[in-house]
């Protein structure tokens, strides 16, 4: 019998996993995948991530995990006329295998058990425990938290499709920033451009999983007219997938002996930047859990009271794009 058991080693997972630990409690943290696992990323993570890994987690994110140029110093965005606006601030250029995988060491070190390719398939509760079914057979705990991200364990919800391709070749852009397109004609969602280690990285999302490779082929050309794209070769094609965000912005936090938390939640901030409030919601989680664990409050009260800031940092981010966008004017 654990006192928790965290399901997913993203930056979720690890945070919920790394406060139970430290505060005494005996954890599993179950990832599907063999560690290091890939997750598609652009890999930004923004001065608030640092900060409160920083703070939190009481660690400065080491250079291993960084790539070239290790410095992002922003967001350039365009709206839907084209318009742009220039974001400053301080952030890092990482590699997710590698990020997630320091977390994870951080976890182990804090005296979590980790165990990976360990998928969930199922969680059950009662009123006193949650039991995880994993390779067939079941772990109990006194509680469960679901950091699954944006497929979860019981299967994809309302989604957008990401489609990128990882390019070697040139372009007129300053790459310590990373560049946002919401004109119309290039996506129904965003388009992207950023770099990673030489590797010039085209992006364009959906809500239409076969559009957003037809997308991805118009913002290319784009690209070339406007920014002198020159590509040499395409090493790499991947296509992923991130929640569907809407008001009223409900987050799922669960009930009872099962908590939720991270994109798992519908936890997502727009330009799919998600580590901070991954990171911000399952460390509030953990510490909703280890509360109930040494008093009496319901944990997804406290949960739900520690996320406030989370969830209004988020919707005041996405009625702001809501400003700028028609596409996005349903957020305000
Ligand atoms: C193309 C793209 C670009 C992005 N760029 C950025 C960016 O630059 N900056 C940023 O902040 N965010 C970015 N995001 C968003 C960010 O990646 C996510 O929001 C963030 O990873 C969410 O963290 P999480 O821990 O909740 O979930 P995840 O990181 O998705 O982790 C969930 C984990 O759970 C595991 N899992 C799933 N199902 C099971 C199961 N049944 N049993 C056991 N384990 C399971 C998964 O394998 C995974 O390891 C991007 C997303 C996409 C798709």
């Amino acid at each position: 019998m654990y006192d928790a058991i965290v399901i997913g080693a993203g930056p979720c997972g690890c945070a919920a996993a790394i406060t139970l630990s430290k505060s005494g409690h005996k954890v599993v943290l179950l990832e599907k995948y063999k560690l290091p696992r890939y997750k598609s990323c652009s890999g930004i993570l923004i001065d608030k991530s640092i900060r409160f890994i920083e703070k939190k987690l009481g660690r400065a994110v080491p250079a291993f995990v960084t790539c070239t140029p290790v410095e992002n110093r922003g967001m350039v965005l365009f709206d839907d006329g084209g318009k742009k606006y220039e974001f400053q601030s301080r952030g890092l250029n990482i590699l997710r295998d590698k990020f997630d995988c320091w977390l994870v060491s951080l976890a182990k070190e804090a005296g979590a058990e980790v165990r990976d390719e360990s998928a969930v398939t199922h969680i059950r509760t009662t009123e006193t425990e949650a039991e995880v079914e994993v390779n067939g057979a079941s772990i109990f705990a006194r509680y469960a938290i679901d950091c699954t991200g944006a497929v979860g364990v019981s299967g994809v919800r309302p989604a957008i499709t990401t489609y990128q391709t990882f390019n070697v070749g040139s372009a007129d852009l300053d790459y310590h920033y990373f560049y946002a397109f919401l004109q119309p004609e290039l996506s129904d969602y965003d388009a992207w451009f950023n770099v990673k280690d030489g590797m010039l990285i085209i992006g364009a999302a959906s809500p239409d999983a076969k559009a957003a490779k037809l997308f991805h082929e118009k913002f290319t050309a784009f690209m070339v007219r406007n920014y002198g794209l020159k590509i040499t070769e395409t090493r790499k094609t991947d296509k992923w997938i991130m929640r569907k965000v809407a008001p009223p912005f409900d987050i799922d936090c669960g009930a009872g002996r099962l908590l939720k938390a991270g994109e798992n939640a519908g936890f997502l901030n727009p330009m799919g930047e998600g580590i901070s409030c991954a990171l911000e919601s399952g460390y509030c989680a953990a510490a909703a859990v280890s509360n109930a664990l040494n008093g009496t409050r319901n944990a997804a009260d406290v949960y739900t009271e520690l996320t406030v800031e989370t969830v209004n940092y988020m919707r005041r981010q996405w009625k702001l794009v809501g400003k700028m966008s028609d596409k996005f004017a349903y957020m305000n």
